[in-house]
């Protein structure tokens, strides 16, 4: 492994780095423990450390640091979304969602994303580049120290598809379950994808307990591809093969993301063709009603509508949640922050 950023690494790999320096294995633990449970903000602050080691590792190993450069807070639900930015300039967004006494951090992983759902603001800016398994991580312990806590939970259901930025997400994802580190629970940690298929059948063989969230959104391949270009690669058929045997390998669950679009997905016949799709599957569903977005003409169904839907799917004995929209005061639907500095220093150029 060539020298990466600090927070990329695993107890292990610093067992074998110190190793390899000619130090003794207590100062790897030394290490873990100043990054994840101190969380220093530099290496000069792990004193416990000998100052040449580390002056040397801070030349090597340098710790990710991710600005704040914008926050929305929101007045009512306390959903924070903060805009962060990398060092070369490129920006990324977290959102902070506290409820029921615990927190959720929604982080991305990648700048923009190329897969181009109609619905997200992300989509709409292209893939600029992908994050770092470092920089994944530093959006928690940046988020850790700028809203003075840790997370409970993580989902990959910001900016990007994790599964096109596979390598790294995975790695940042261990990196925050192992137990030295922040000792986040696996079954805490959930990954969303829009439905790509090599990517569910490699992480079936990871051999890790991460929850997988799958963007369904329709219920048959004609209005799938109407909002997601990635079906056209992957049909709905192909997409629940792989889930099939996600299920069979892991024994996990898997969620299926189904955002309801009036007059367009969310009629009682849609529910009874997404029955027959799910039924005899291990599935959850959870239905989000749509957020209005300004890049997306669809309109949020009526409460109803919604009702309605999420009845017919209970009487199927489909697991259903019906979720309350978060966030939307903090521009909480992926990329809109990001989205709106940038119009706005379009704007102030202009
Ligand atoms: S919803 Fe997710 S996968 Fe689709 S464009 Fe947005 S960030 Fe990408």
């Amino acid at each position: 492994m060539t020298p990466e950023a600090a927070y990329a690494y695993l107890p292990d790999d610093w067992t074998r780095i110190c190793k390899e320096a000619g130090l003794p294995a207590f100062r790897a633990r030394q290490i873990v423990q100043g990054l994840y449970r101190d969380r220093i903000a530099s290496w000069e602050a792990l004193t416990t450390l000998p100052g040449a080691i580390r002056t040397e590792f801070a030349g090597r190993y340098p710790l990710t640091a991710l600005r704040e450069v914008a926050r929305t807070p929101s007045s009512t639900d306390g959903v924070t979304k903060l805009l962060l930015e990398a060092a070369d300039g490129e920006r990324i967004e977290t959102v902070w969602i506290p409820a029921d006494g615990r927190i959720t951090q929604c982080i991305s992983s990648q700048v923009g994303c190329d897969m181009h759902c109609v619905f997200c603001a992300s989509g709409q800016l292209g893939c600029v580049r992908s994050l770092t398994a470092a920089e994944i991580v530093a959006e928690v312990m940046t988020a850790a120290h700028t809203m003075g806590a840790l997370p409970n939970n993580i989902v990959v259901m910001g900016m990007g598809e994790p599964f096109m930025n596979y390598d790294a997400v995975i790695r940042a994802l261990r990196v925050l379950n192992c137990q030295q580190g922040l000792n986040i629970g696996a079954r805490h940690i959930t990954l969303s994808t829009c439905g790509i298929v090599p990517g569910i059948s490699r992480l079936a063989q990871e051999g890790v307990q991460f929850e997988l969230s799958v963007s369904l959104h329709a219920p048959n391949d004609a209005l799938r591809d109407r909002l997601m270009p990635v079906n056209r690669r992957w049909p709905i058929a192909e997409l629940l093969a792989a889930c099939d045997a996600y299920t069979a390998a892991t024994g996990r669950i898997i969620t299926y993301e189904y955002t309801l679009v009036k007059d367009f997905n969310d009629s009682p016949t849609h529910a009874r063709e997404l029955i027959r799709l799910l039924q005899g599957r291990r599935a959850r569903v959870n239905l989000i009603p749509l957020s209005p977005v300004a890049e997306f003409d669809g309109e949020t169904p009526s409460n109803a509508a919604c009702l309605t839907f999420l009845d017919l799917l209970l009487r199927s004995g489909i697991h259903t949640t019906l979720r309350r929209s978060r966030g939307k005061q903090a521009d909480a639907a992926c990329g809109q922050l990001r989205l709106r500095k940038l119009k706005e220093s379009a704007d102030g150029q202009s």
